[in-house]
């Protein structure tokens, strides 16, 4: 298959230098797509800059029609998507229907019925006495054009939703997916084509990390939502701060699961396999360290081990496969170094890990007898590994859950509230699950993101929205009197009703603000000529 790559203002390009996309199933090319260079770059920032002066003045509501156009060519494609998602990624069938593309169809419904309450100008009362002449409201308006650069793992529904987002707030998009899965990419800028959004306002740039840093770089950069690696996130960070760029940063994970004593025991085998293993175990906020209370440990490793031995790894094509291949050459690699690693220095393989096939298969693994001084308990695997560890107390695990560089999701499996709650308090992460895990991500109204090397920023639901958009703080004043207490001239009266003002409003106690209230109106004149009748009148209780 041979595809044109980048789409710049509407028309697909075909660019002088091409890069092959492979099939992890079976280690053979898959397409061949034109890769952009530093020209298209600056031809794609044009079509977006100039797309965006009108697309950004649109009212919301006829935004809105796009995506309702969108959810049908979305829903008429899924088919098609999800096969190539399984081919070029290698996640099974099923699963990209359940965790990519019916995820990202309710997200466009959500922001069908919901973005106007989040995005809709929202009035506020001013709290300051003397400003409450004023009315005053927030404005969230778009900010220009916004950098979409998304990884392999999840190539459809990642950069679908940051564009969506990008574009519900009245934003124009350059996007580059990975370049190891650019026909997932090519797929989504032709959905946005077919939906009828004006040229310019979803423009595509296929390629690798040069295009990436060249976008990142680019002068006409806005906003820039990243979702990658921590290594690139940091090389991303650090170039944003050169042009004061807003940015978003979705990076990697070492997700804990703990398992309490009063778990129940099947249901927490049963989500803990999903949560570690889906996706290949390729997933920013996988199950990568299970925490298990002693009293339980022996049944659960068992359990687990068992229903580990009954998943069925193989072609993603196929309907009754729990695991495709891991999606690229490296990947595998690293996991097999991560796992390697941890056997040498004492820990024990219970089932799997082992390397089969022509593509990039790699069986499920369980291991036990791991310690946090092993690269497997520290660094991301993003693979089909669960190491797990025995616990005493919630308080040990809980810092053993924070004691990691990342804080991206975490869960606890229990029946009892009060123990939730103290997780919930107590964990350093973005979301905080109980009884089950990942699942959040596909949850429109659940903001997404992490704390510490996890990342910055969040996406979903209003708080993803929010960081999309120019928060425009409007007070309008057109009341009476010709001056302001705080204006010109001062003089040694306005420095004396200053210090008594800060008494008498603020001070807590009572004797203290009835004197210097009382000593404020011997300056009754000076106050109601700059501060106003009206407004004395109105908010007594302040200065009293
Ligand atoms: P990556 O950092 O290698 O690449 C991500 C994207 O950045 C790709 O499109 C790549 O071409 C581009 N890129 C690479 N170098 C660049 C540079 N210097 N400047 C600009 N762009 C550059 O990540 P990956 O291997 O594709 O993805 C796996 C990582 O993504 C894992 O760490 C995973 O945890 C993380 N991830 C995080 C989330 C989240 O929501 N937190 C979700 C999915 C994946």
């Amino acid at each position: 298959m041979s595809l044109n790559g980048p789409l710049i203002n509407g028309k697909w390009l075909e660019t002088g230098e091409k890069f092959t996309s492979v099939n992890p199933a079976t280690g053979e090319p898959f397409a061949e797509v034109f890769a952009a260079n530093g020209e298209h770059v600056s031809l794609a920032f044009e079509a977006a800059e100039r797309s965006f002066r009108e697309w950004s003045k649109l009212p919301l509501s006829v935004r809105l029609e796009h995506f309702k156009r969108l959810k049908t060519v979305l829903l008429d494609s899924l088919e098609e998507i999800a096969k190539t998602i399984a081919v070029e990624q290698g996640k099974p069938l099923t699963e990209a229907l359940l965790v990519e593309l019916l995820p990202a169809l309710d997200s466009l419904d959500y922001y069908i019925h919901r973005a106007a309450e989040h995005l809709e100008p929202l009035k506020v009362r001013h709290w300051q006495v003397l400003f409450r002449d004023k009315k005053a409201h927030y404005r969230f308006e778009p900010i220009g054009v916004v950098a979409v650069i998304s990884p392999w793992n999840y190539p459809f529904i990642i950069p679908f939703l940051d564009i969506t987002a990008a574009l519900l707030t009245g934003n124009t998009v350059v996007f580059k997916p990975s370049s190891v899965t650019p026909v997932v990419g090519v797929r989504i800028a032709e959905l946005f084509e077919r939906a009828g959004f004006p040229d310019g306002t979803v423009n595509l740039l296929t390629g690798r990390s040069d295009v990436g840093q060249a976008i990142v770089g680019h002068e006409s950069t806005r906003v820039i939502m990243f979702t990658g690696s921590v290594e690139t996130g940091r090389a991303i960070y650090r170039m944003a701060a050169d042009g004061v760029k807003k940015i978003v940063l979705e990076l990697g994970g070492k997700d804990p699961a703990v398992v309490m004593p009063d778990a129940d025991l099947k249901r927490a085998v049963n989500g803990i396999l999903w949560g570690a293993f889906m996706n290949a175990g390729q997933t920013c906020a996988s199950i990568e360290r299970v925490y298990v209370h002693r009293d339980i440990y022996d049944d659960f490793v068992e359990m687990i081990t068992e229903l580990t031995a009954r998943l069925k790894v193989g072609d993603p094509l196929e309907p009754s496969t729990d695991i495709g291949p891991m999606t690229t050459a490296s990947q595998l690699q690293l996991v097999k170094f991560h796992v390697r690693e941890a056997l040498e220095d004492g820990a024990k393989l219970l089932i799997g890990g082992e390397e089969f096939g022509r593509g990039f298969f790699y069986s499920p693994a369980v291991i036990v007898d791991v310690n946090h001084e092993m690269r497997i308990m520290r660094d991301e695997t993003f693979g089909p590994v669960m190491p797990i560890m025995k616990f005493d107390s919630l308080d040990e695990a809980i810092a053993l859950s924070n004691d990691t560089n990342y804080g991206l999701t975490a869960s606890i499996w229990t029946r009892d509230r009060k123990t939730a709650s103290q997780f919930i308090r107590m964990v350093e992460a973005g979301t905080v699950t109980v009884n089950d895990h990942v699942f959040s991500f596909g949850e429109p109204e659940g903001a997404w993101g992490g704390v510490k090397f996890s990342g910055i920023g969040r996406t979903h639901g209003r708080f993803g929205l929010l960081e999309l958009v120019n928060v425009k703080f409007v007070s309008e004043d057109y009341s009476r009197g010709e001056s302001k207490l705080w204006w010109y001239p001062y003089d040694e009266r306005l420095l004396e009703v200053a210090k008594l003002a800060g008494t008498s409003m603020y001070s807590e106690s009572h004797s203290s603000k009835l004197r210097a209230t009382m000593r404020l109106m011997r300056h009754a004149g000076l106050l109601l000529k700059k501060v106003g009748i009206k407004l004395l009148a109105l908010n007594p209780g302040r200065f009293i």
